[in-house]
């Protein structure tokens, strides 16, 4: 059993309201022990924003919380997805997740697609009504779906459920927090699995997914 984690969290560098260090340190006090910042990025800031981010690994470790330098590629046309993944990788990005096609916004359509067929995607974020061709490929892939406590976004939480079911993939609970009030505590943590439609064994599972092992694989 490893520790509580959340892949997907955001700061001032993007639109969030929290320095990465304060959102480290609320969730040390909630007892995470890994935390991805993903800030929204596009081709202008990539590479900036995960240069600005590295020195707080260490302020992080400090407060016991591992620290996963991330990215969401978010609103960029799906032809550029996958070049841009490759750079923030290259760029030391530990985990690189996408703005998937969620309900409530006017994301690219597309963009599901080319996340799950790209390498460099570790995790498709609020993917809303994605089809199980692109969830298999995903499932090839290792890119894990998203179940997210995000109003909003939630609204496919069940229908993501059961497409990630059919083809194999990963899930992972996220909170997409913008502010302090965002942070889901254990209990909220396995609320959105258990709401999402999880059975208490897939609960068990996904929230407590060793996340060394899931992005080394
Ligand atoms: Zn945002
Ligand atoms: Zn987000």
């Amino acid at each position: 059993m490893s520790g509580m984690y959340d892949l997907h969290t955001h700061t001032i560098h993007s639109d969030g309201d929290m320095l990465p260090i304060e959102l480290i340190r609320r969730m040390a006090v909630l007892g995470y022990s890994t935390v991805a910042v993903t800030d929204h990025v596009d081709t202008s800031n990539a590479t900036t924003i995960l240069t600005s981010l590295a020195p707080v690994r260490e302020s992080a470790q400090i407060f016991g919380v591992r620290l996963l330098c991330g990215v969401e590629i978010t609103h960029v046309p799906p032809a550029q997805i996958a070049g841009l993944a490759k750079e923030a990788k290259a760029g030391g990005a530990d985990i690189v997740i996408v703005h998937g096609e969620t309900t409530v916004e006017p994301v690219a359509p597309g963009t599901n697609h080319a996340a799950c067929t790209c390498r460099d995607v570790d995790v498709l974020a609020h993917p809303g009504i994605l089809s199980i061709e692109d969830a298999m490929h995903a499932a090839k892939y290792n890119i894990a779906l998203e179940i997210t406590a995000r109003a909003g976004h939630n609204r496919t939480n069940g229908y993501v459920v059961r497409v990630a079911r059919e083809a194999g993939c990963q899930m992972v609970v996220n909170s997409d927090a913008h502010s302090p009030h965002d942070l889901l505590d254990e209990r909220a943590r396995f609320l959105v699995a258990k709401g999402a439609g999880l059975t208490d064994a897939e609960c068990r599972d996904v929230l407590s997914l060793e996340i060394d092992r899931f992005l080394s694989s």
